[in-house]
């Protein structure tokens, strides 16, 4: 089988120290089509060697809702630009908005936002969307740039789900929906279309056991426990995940 990570920060530093065997982890295991989020240089170069080198890894670039606090000057965005001109990345982001850790830069969140999404109109690319505690401002935009992509962790209503899907985004689930109190994410995933479904990690982050880091292998405990909830075979969850993926960068 094929597993998807639909999100991941395989250029973190945190896996300068082992990367090479995190890598040759997840390959065995069959995790092989992966979106490399890169937010700054250093991941950035690090995930653009990774998908030289391993084809099917797609690379993400972008500015962080949370990274706005000291510098949110335009030409963040000039940088950008260069930086989509010059790796060619299969995808913008991380971008979108985050009132819950960054409630005092809402203003400059959305502005960048709006920009990436136009960004990603202009080089005809999907967009990796985090959004939280933000979903009503998220959608507005959405729906006055219209795009494609993901949201990513998604930890929202059915309804709010409908409403992305609508907009003609694919709804990614993360770790969160393996842990014993979550009612939402499995009420959401209980009626979600196949063919919008995508799932991730979030590796070195949102790891369901404390104190681990985690890392795109663990992609397949949530597909485990995501068919479970869906009641279908591992394997026509992994199809379908594998097909979603394919089309997001379809062009
Ligand atoms: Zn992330």
């Amino acid at each position: 089988m094929i597993y998807v990570d639909a999100h991941c920060h395989l250029g973190s530093r945190q896996y300068d120290n082992d990367r090479t065997e995190v890598i040759r982890r997840m390959l065995e295991a069959g995790v092989r089509d992966v979106i490399i989020i890169c937010c700054g240089r250093h991941d950035l170069l690090e995930g653009a060697a990774l998908r030289e080198k391993y084809p099917s890894f797609k690379l993400a670039c972008g500015i962080h809702p949370q990274d706005l606090e000291e510098d949110y000057g335009d030409h963040r965005l000039d940088e950008l630009k260069k930086v989509i001109e010059e790796y060619h990345p299969n995808m913008i982001g991380e971008t979108g908005l985050d009132y819950y850790s960054h409630p005092h830069t809402k203003e400059q969140q959305k502005h960048f936002f709006a920009s990436q999404l136009e960004l990603a109109a202009h080089y005809h690319l999907p967009v990796n969307i985090h959004s939280r505690r933000a979903s009503a401002d998220t959608l507005e935009i959405l729906r006055q740039h219209p795009c494609r992509g993901l949201i990513h962790s998604y930890s929202g209503s059915v309804e709010m789900s409908r409403l992305y899907m609508k907009e003609g985004y694919y709804i990614s689930f993360g770790a969160s929906v393996m842990f014993p109190g979550s009612k939402k994410p499995k009420e959401v995933i209980s009626q979600m279309p196949l063919d919008h479904l995508l799932i991730e990690t979030d590796s070195p982050y949102q790891s369901p056991v404390l104190g681990h880091r985690h890392e795109p292998e663990d992609v397949i405990h949530i597909y485990e426990t995501i068919s479970a909830v869906m009641n279908i075979p591992a394997e026509q969850l992994a199809e379908a995940v594998d097909d979603n993926f394919h089309r997001l960068f379809e062009k």
